[in-house]
């Protein structure tokens, strides 16, 4: 596996993560996934690129999940909903739980679930 693209996020290295030995999944799914992915990559549809932000706090640009710049110690709270940053635009802290989230998500999955995860 290669890392090309996600070098600068918080992203880990696709290399030293632990994968597991046996595929959860059927060899036949495994081959629709494949082709999915193959078909993707080849359709015109070819903008592969990361969804970049500002960094909040250090101006920096980074991918739009990173929860801080590579080489910086300060870090974005973390969505309880979607792991991503909270934007001081959408920044939210749940009446129930009390925890940050961006409110657009908030809304989104209160409405699904009727409840805070
Ligand atoms: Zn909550």
């Amino acid at each position: 596996m290669n890392n090309d693209g996600i070098e600068n996020t918080d992203i880990p290295n696709l290399n030293s993560i632990k994968l597991p030995e046996k595929s959860s999944i059927s060899q036949e799914k495994i081959g629709e996934v494949r082709n999915y992915v193959l078909q993707f990559v080849s359709s015109d549809q070819k903008n592969m690129n990361l969804d970049m932000r500002k960094c909040e706090l250090t101006g920096e640009t980074i991918f739009e999940g990173s929860l801080k710049s590579q080489n910086s110690t300060k870090s974005a709270e973390e969505c309880i909903i979607t792991g991503f940053p909270v934007l001081k635009s959408q920044s939210y802290s749940c009446n129930n739980c009390k925890k940050s989230c961006n409110k657009n998500d908030w809304n989104t999955y209160v409405g699904v679930f009727n409840s805070c995860p």
